[in-house]
């Protein structure tokens, strides 16, 4: 039995076989699919449109559990809600700061 990873190697070497390359892997454009920027991410989502290995990228993608990029035309990044801030009593919000009471 092949893995997705297996597939989606043999798919991208049948690509090459054939002079062609899915365009994450086009000189220069591919920090798109992992740059830190979720707009510039959303971008390369939408390029992988119409890739040839689509599925198997996406299958891969599944099978390693990705958290980060994008792959198989979806933004696999787990963001993280950031943790609620503490409420600082200041004089404003009409609570006063303990150490300010001695
Ligand atoms: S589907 Fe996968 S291989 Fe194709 S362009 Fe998108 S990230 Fe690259």
């Amino acid at each position: 039995m092949t893995t997705a990873a297996e597939r989606l190697t043999r798919a991208l070497v049948d690509l090459a076989d054939h002079g062609r390359r899915p365009r994450c892997g086009e000189p220069g454009g591919h920090e798109m699919w992992l740059s830190d920027d979720a707009t510039e991410r959303a971008l390369a989502a939408r390029w992988c449109t119409g890739c040839e290995v689509l599925t198997e990228c996406g299958a891969a993608a599944d099978e390693n559990d990705e958290k980060f990029g994008v792959f198989g035309g979806r933004d696999r990044t787990r963001t993280t809600t950031p943790a609620k801030r503490k409420r600082v009593p200041t004089v404003e919000n009409g609570t006063e700061d303990e150490d300010r009471r001695r």
